[in-house]
């Protein structure tokens, strides 16, 4: 075989191992547990993923409104430009969950719901990504606040804590809040926006007039910036090391 002929084919193979292999892995089992880290996998034009699908498991006796579903793919279509598919399974049974579920426990139950049932997978290069949204009637307990409508956890999902919402209002602001998160948003502290900080520990109706359906100008502006960009690679997992380096280097430069 000739010089180049080898070179050439050494190349193909590390381009196949790095673009076929090497990243689809760090994308689906790393990056997969930061949540925000698809933010430009679901909203980038550029995204190798042109459907999103929104897997929704509910149990036994807990009912999502439809309109709150229909109004959250509206608002994912809206933002992403992708096509939006919406898919409701009420196939949790009561003995897969426990009454109270603990905040550190949050993502090991979910996980393990979505192993157990998961019907769509997101797709190992290009085509579908799945956002999974459990439901469940058991309450959340944390440290730190004294109750959830929401959590989100992982970089694809969401669980709704269905016995505190009084109503489809509430249920649609509390599924765009979360899916806000997995998009890589941070709280606000106006109390007119739907990331507001208040949002996801809920007893929020009388926070609000009339609860928001839709992000603000503001973070229209940051959705917007994501659909536009081309670097879509998942870098949420490196941040701290960032922000580590950023600060070494802060304190070695100040004197
Ligand atoms: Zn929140």
């Amino acid at each position: 075989m000739h010089k180049i002929q080898r070179l050439l084919l050494n190349v193909v193979i590390f381009l196949v191992l790095t673009f076929g292999i090497m990243i689809p892995l760090y994308v689906h089992y790393t990056a997969v547990r930061y949540t925000g880290a698809y933010d430009t996998l679901y909203l980038s034009e550029y995204s190798p993923y042109d459907t999103i699908l929104l897997e929704v498991h509910a149990q036994e006796g807990v009912e999502p409104y439809n309109s709150s579903l229909a109004v959250l793919g509206d608002r994912v279509r809206q933002y992403t430009g992708k096509e939006v598919i919406v898919a409701t399974f009420h196939d949790i049974g009561n003995d897969e969950i426990p009454p109270v579920i603990k905040d550190y426990d949050v993502t090991r139950l979910g996980n393990k719901i979505i192993k157990n049932h998961t019907q769509y997978h997101t797709d190992w290069f290009t085509g579908r990504i799945v956002i999974y949204i459990i439901y469940t009637g058991a309450k959340w307990s944390g440290e730190t606040k004294s109750s959830a409508a929401g959590v989100t956890y992982n970089a694809n999902s969401m669980m709704v804590f269905k016995e505190i919402i009084p109503d489809a209002e509430t249920e649609t602001a509390i599924l765009i809040h979360e899916t806000g998160h997995l998009w890589g948003l941070e709280h606000s502290n106006n109390s007119n926006d739907i990331m507001n900080v208040h949002l996801d520990e809920y007893i929020i109706s009388h926070l609000f007039d009339g609860l928001p359906n839709d992000f603000s100008e503001k973070e229209k502006k940051l959705l917007g910036e994501k659909h536009n960009s081309r670097f879509i690679f998942p870098i949420k997992p490196y941040e701290p090391l960032y922000s580590v380096v950023l600060n070494l280097v802060n304190t070695m430069v100040s004197p």
